[in-house]
């Protein structure tokens, strides 16, 4: 069975029918998403009703799509770019659609897999805390209690091991290094028009900690849009960022009256 993991859609449809396009085309059947699927960006609601149309086997909140759905006018730690998105989008769903991301838990299990998700942090999930570093990827772990967690909210793909025990490792929680690629600041994709892949082989008894990069708002100076496939059968992660039509993106944010900078963005990838 082929799970299609998203995060941060962020009411980005160009970039989010772009990588249903790839699900359709290699078989994905079911489909779990890290949150944030309002923000930022001009198509909220049709973000969300793509969303609800799928097969989605597991789903949590985002800070964003809180902020959105609970009234809150303070939205701590938010800049005023997504503070005004936040304003913007609550005037563009319906109560129904509101009270649906209001619902939404701050994290969750998927037994079937062996897999809990959660958009922040499971240490504790509702101070919306990123993990970059080993020291953060640790104490999730402790709270980790499935071999798999997906999470996102930092929109920076990057994913931890932790080996068991009996491996007697001086390292027991590690950065995977193939997902660390492209990163940190400076580093520019070597052709960011084309898509391309990376994947992790998942070990029997090791725990995985893993940030998906987000759909419709990248940050790691990669603009194109990153998400995951787990396929149950090879036990293997897959990430894939693809390009797509940011332009389109970009005139929906002006149109839409939202900031300039939420447009330009885009295109750097930050
Ligand atoms: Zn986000």
């Amino acid at each position: 069975m082929k799970y299609a993991i998203v995060s941060d859609l962020h009411a980005n449809m160009e970039a989010f029918n772009t990588i249903l396009s790839k699900c359709y085309e290699v078989g994905v059947e079911k489909y779990i998403c890290l949150g944030d699927i309002v923000g930022y960006n001009a198509e909220p609601s049709a973000c969300l009703e793509k969303l609800k149309s799928l097969d989605v086997v597991g789903i949590v909140k985002g800070n964003h799509d809180e902020y959105a759905s609970n009234g809150d006018n303070e939205m701590e730690g938010f800049n005023p770019h997504a503070r005004n998105a936040v304003l913007w989008t609550r005037e563009q769903l319906s109560e129904e659609q509101l009270q649906w991301l209001s619902k939404l838990p701050l994290r969750t299990s998927i037994p079937a897999i062996n897999t809990t998700i959660v958009h922040a942090t499971l240490d504790s999930p509702d101070s919306w805390g990123y993990v970059f570093d080993t020291h953060h990827a640790s104490d999730n772990f402790s709270y980790q209690f499935t071999q798999l967690c997906f999470c996102g909210h930092s929109h920076i793909p990057i994913a931890f091991c932790k080996k068991p025990v009996t491996m007697r490792s001086d390292k027991m929680i590690e950065e995977v290094p193939e997902w660390a690629y492209l990163r940190h600041e400076g580093m520019v994709p070597s052709n960011p028009n084309e898509a391309d892949s990376m994947s992790i082989d998942i070990q029997p008894g090791w725990k995985y900690l893993i940030n998906v990069g987000s759909v419709g708002q990248p940050r790691n100076r990669d603009p194109r849009a990153s998400f995951a496939i787990y396929d149950t059968e090879a036990r293997r992660i897959v990430r894939y960022r693809l390009p797509y039509d940011i332009a389109t993106t970009q005139e929906k944010i002006r149109a839409a009256g939202l900031p300039e900078k939420l447009a330009t963005r885009l295109q750097k990838g930050t």
